[in-house]
């Protein structure tokens, strides 16, 4: 098309409608003799990546390009959302390239979670997707704590050849190559490559390693079924942890329910009196009840003592869905994706989940 124009920086397609998708730049912008996209300018000049993010249709393509190209994958995963953040079928497209699994937020577990166990337990869900990463390492890119290793396992198993960062929208992904870029880009003058051909770009942020070679940031793409999309900001604020978690410990009987704010819940349907343990945002309200009357309690007081959703939102809310789950015998997480976990004692116990629809539900042995 005559009137398109292409990001010099990485040759995506420039537009002026949506901030929120690749490829954006101000109107004003377009006057420039050197025309990039807010997120090219972004790096340039501030050293500083953002997130965008695209379709899945968008960015299957991304990967299959990948595939294309030699070097590492690193593959970020919210640790606190496992299942939300996982992004599905990457190994059918990496061709042959090795992927580096980093868990993200290690910082919101409980000291007292070995770190070993959630690499374990990290290791053993990759596989049972399908995807055998040549290493798992978790780390905190807000608090910094392991981004040096990060940075060294990268270094170590990418062999000379470029790095592509991949993840889910929200996975802390842009926290992660800000950090690199402080720690170590921030004396190189930070060029963005003009080489790319237009129109055959991944749309990826390019940053430069010492030898040549290239990290490249990839837009991270939404999953549907993460349930920050259910919420907005402020909602989302309560609902996402942001320190180490302080779990709240319940001793319950058969018939008792416990909501976490109005975003779900679970029912100690049947079993011996044990605890119930649960891992989620300090902010979140968590409130006890009898499960006779939590039903007409959530129909009551939705938006109100239970939130999120705001009172604004919670007619827009999706119903919750139940499913029924029998505990395998000793400590087993109940995995909240996106939400957090609830760990039981096991003896027996049933339980029944609620969450609004296409939010995952999991089990686990206890990672605790
Ligand atoms: P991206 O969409 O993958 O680029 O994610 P961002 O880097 O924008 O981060 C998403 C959210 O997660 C932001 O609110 C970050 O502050 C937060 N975040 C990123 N890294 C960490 C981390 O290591 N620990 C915690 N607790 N929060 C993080």
């Amino acid at each position: 098309r005559e009137d398109e124009v292409i990001c010099a920086g990485c040759g995506i397609t420039i537009q002026t409608e949506d901030k929120e998708k690749p490829g954006y730049t101000p109107a004003q912008a377009l006057q420039r003799d050197v025309v990039i996209c807010q997120r090219c300018f972004r790096l340039k000049h501030y050293n500083e990546v953002q997130d965008v993010s695209l379709t899945d249709d968008d960015f299957f393509k991304v990967l299959q390009q990948l595939g294309e190209r030699k070097g590492l994958i690193v593959k970020i995963v919210d640790i606190f959302d496992f299942d939300g953040s996982w992004i599905d079928g990457i190994h059918r497209h990496t061709g042959g390239n090795p992927v580096l699994l980093v868990g993200n937020k290690v910082d919101l577990l409980p000291k007292s979670v070995k770190r070993s166990k959630v690499i374990h337990w990290m290791k053993k869900e990759a596989k049972d997707r399908g995807l055998k990463p040549v290493d798992v390492h978790l780390m905190s890119a807000s608090s910094g704590e392991s981004v040096q290793e990060t940075a060294e396992k990268i270094d170590q198993y990418r062999n000379g050849k470029d790095v592509y960062v991949i993840g889910s929208t929200n996975v802390g992904k842009s926290t992660f190559i800000n950090r690199l870029l402080a720690d170590f880009g921030a004396e190189n003058d930070m060029m963005i490559t003009t080489s790319n051909i237009p129109g055959t770009t991944l749309d990826m942020i390019d940053v430069p390693l010492d030898d040549g070679s290239s990290l490249f940031d990839t837009p991270g793409v939404m999953n549907s079924h993460q349930i920050v999309h259910l919420l907005d900001q402020k909602e989302m604020k309560k609902m996402t942890p942001v320190k180490e978690i302080k779990p709240t410990v319940y001793q319950l009987n058969e018939g008792q329910t416990i909501f976490f704010g109005g975003l779900g819940r679970i029912d100690f349907v049947q079993g011996e009196h044990q605890s119930f343990i649960v891992y989620m945002a300090n902010d979140l309200y968590l409130h006890r009840t009898k499960t006779e009357k939590a039903d007409e309690l959530y129909k009551q007081h939705l938006g109100t003592t239970l939130a999120p959703p705001s009172e604004n939102n919670a007619h827009l809310f999706p119903d919750l869905e139940k499913k029924e789950w029998k505990i395998p015998e000793g400590k087993h997480d109940v995995v909240f994706s996106g939400l957090g976990w609830v760990t039981v004692d096991g003896k027996g116990a049933v339980v029944r989940t609620y969450v609004p629809k296409g939010v995952q539900v999991s089990i686990r042995p206890s990672i605790f």
